[in-house]
């Protein structure tokens, strides 16, 4: 892998081009910037110091040795040190990579080891004094509103939730309870299976060897039964399918081939096929049956009680929280007013979740931010214990946009707060020890992009699975789109034709659009200013949730429908 590592006390560029190699595959980058708060303290700026030289050789060894594990083309890193004020860039990472996931990963483990690792470190903080910090008061929502969200690009986003979602614990449950959990253990064999030869079918155990005609039956097995004894030349026991074989080196005559007079049988038909499982031919003791990572559907769960594991260690059930906003929000079974809409995101999100196994509470707030803290208040003990919390709407700089500020006074620090993604800009991402808010636009269409780039991936890594990754297909239409600053995800209709992926465009008009939901199963990724793409171009995209590409998918469990109002 082709490394740089630098050492500023500038501003890192806001544009750093790719090196050569980058043109080959993937190109991963991502900005740290400094933060607007330091242990609980508001802040204006930190300052960085670190023994360069040392630094520098840390941060080189660190990628050699993530090198061999996640194979990348080429890393560039620059750190600043000195005073660097928040909002700006403390570290730039760029990966070149032939795949994304690799990329991804590098980076996840690259920016905890320079944590823990390299001597570089944070000097000082600068306190904002009293009067400049925002309070809990009534302006809070406007001054929020004027607040400049900290915008990321699409894979700064996506590698900030990588790094700050971590596995939660895992638990012991029984089988019944594992189902769409992920396996956090690797299972392997402790005997073999089967435990014994035994026949696969209904008929007669005879010497492999033996080319007699007629044998004298000498015993019968059933199935639940376990009687050793050695055959000879000329005899032969009756055995029932799934019955342990009486010795070695017998194969078993199906009844079919046979005539039976008495305790006596004659072959009718010579078979090639022995008719029996050998023990241990399905596993044996020691080899490993289950990866960790895996999510258990139900052929993984019948596995692991053939092999009578019944207490797999799994991620814990994942408990989400989901609320709407907006007054003009109604339930769908009513009529809309002038100016009302019907609630879909909450359905959205309940059919989305179906791919994890989940506990979901829903629940609708109304537009004052007052009145939403009280509702809130009222549960805010049950909230700490949701692993994530999804607010639906009012994640904007609109008057009445309080999520971000919600979120704040829920303890969420705020990670980022626009994404420069088209549709799903206003997407807020915050942390709280270990659980995790996101604030989604509340367009139907952005909740259902960012619920695919965002909280999928949250998802996936709170319960220790690989998250859903980007893969490759080919455009099997013309995407007819004018230049867009942004990085659109653009749904399609993903076919398999003659072996390839073929992904279709679908027209959508807005991101309030809710008509291209039936059909799409995959979002294409149209990288900024490009404009249309032709029909065969080779792009990137990715599955949508219960497509059954995402990585380690199985299907969901059944749930109550949501009651939001
Ligand atoms: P907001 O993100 O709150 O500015 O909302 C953007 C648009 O999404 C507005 O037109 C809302 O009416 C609409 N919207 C918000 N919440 C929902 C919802 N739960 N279901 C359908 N549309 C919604
Ligand atoms: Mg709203």
């Amino acid at each position: 892998m082709e490394i740089e590592v630098q050492l500023t006390g500038s501003p890192i560029a806001e544009k750093i081009s790719p090196p050569p190699l980058a043109a080959h595959g993937a190109w991963l980058e991502f900005r740290g910037a400094v933060r607007d708060e330091e242990n609980g303290e508001k802040i204006s700026g930190l300052e960085y110091e670190a023994y360069p030289e040392m630094a520098v050789r840390e941060i080189r060894r660190l990628l050699e040795t993530l090198a061999t594990r996640h194979p990348c083309l080429a890393a560039r890193v620059i750190h600043r040190v000195g005073i660097v004020p928040v909002g700006e860039a403390a570290i730039y990472v760029g990966i070149a990579s032939q795949h994304r996931a690799e990329a991804i990963a590098l980076l996840g483990e690259f920016m905890n080891g320079l944590k823990q690792g390299v001597p570089i470190w944070k000097r000082r903080a600068f306190p904002i004094v009293q009067s400049e910090r925002r309070s809990e008061s009534p302006k809070l929502v406007e001054k929020a509103a004027g607040h400049r969200p900290a915008l990321r690009s699409l894979d700064e986003a996506v590698a900030e939730i990588h790094l700050r979602c971590q596995p939660l614990p895992a638990v012991r449950v029984p089988l019944a309870d594992a189902f769409g959990r992920v396996l956090r253990e690797t299972v392997c064999a402790t005997e073999n299976l089967p435990v014994n030869d035994c026949s696969t079918r209904d008929g007669y155990a005879i010497l492999a060897d033996d080319a007699s005609e007629i044998f004298q039956i000498v015993d019968t097995i059933h199935a639940a039964d376990w009687k050793p004894r050695q055959l000879r030349h000329g005899e032969t026991v009756r055995v029932a399918t799934g019955a342990a074989l009486p010795c070695e080196n017998v194969r078993v005559l199906m009844q079919e081939n046979v005539e039976r007079n008495g305790d006596k049988i004659k072959i009718q038909k010579r078979e090639s096929a022995f008719n029996l499982r050998k023990r241990g031919e399905d596993m044996k003791a020691g080899q490993p049956l289950l990866q960790s990572g895996g999510r258990l559907d139900a052929g993984k769960l019948a596995l692991l009680a053939a092999a009578g594991f019944t207490q797999p260690l799994v991620s814990p059930r994942l408990r989400v929280c989901h609320f709407t906003t907006g007054d003009e929000i109604i339930s769908p079974d009513k009529t809309p007013k002038p100016g009302q809409i019907r609630d879909s995101n909450s359905i959205l999100i309940h059919g989305l979740l179906k791919n994890f196994d989940y506990e979901l509470v829903q629940r609708h707030l109304p537009e004052d931010f007052g009145q939403a803290r009280q509702i809130i208040s009222t549960f805010k003990l049950q909230l700490s214990n949701f692993n994530l919390l999804l607010v639906s709407g009012g994640a904007s700089v609109g008057e009445k946009d309080f999520t971000r500020p919600l979120l704040e006074w829920l303890g969420f620090e705020i990670v980022f707060a626009q994404v420069n993604v088209r549709p799903g800009r206003p997407l807020i991402f915050g942390v709280n020890g270990n659980g995790v808010a996101f604030g989604l636009p509340g367009n139907p269409l952005s909740h259902f992009v960012c619920f695919h780039f965002a909280v999928a991936t949250a998802l996936a890594k709170l319960a220790g699975e690989n998250a859903p990754a980007f893969l490759r297909g080919k455009l099997a239409a013309k995407l007819d789109d004018s230049p867009c600053p942004r990085e659109t995800l653009w749904p399609a209709k993903l076919e398999f034709l003659r072996g390839e992926i073929n992904l279709s465009p679908l027209p959508w008009a807005s991101s309030g659009d809710v008509t291209c939901f039936a059909a799409a199963n995959a979002l294409i990724r149209v990288p900024a200013n490009v404009g249309a793409l032709a029909a065969g171009a080779e792009v990137d995209f990715l599955p949508t949730a219960g497509f059954g590409l995402w990585p380690n998918q199985s299907s969901h469990r059944l749930d109550a429908a949501p009651k939001p109002f």
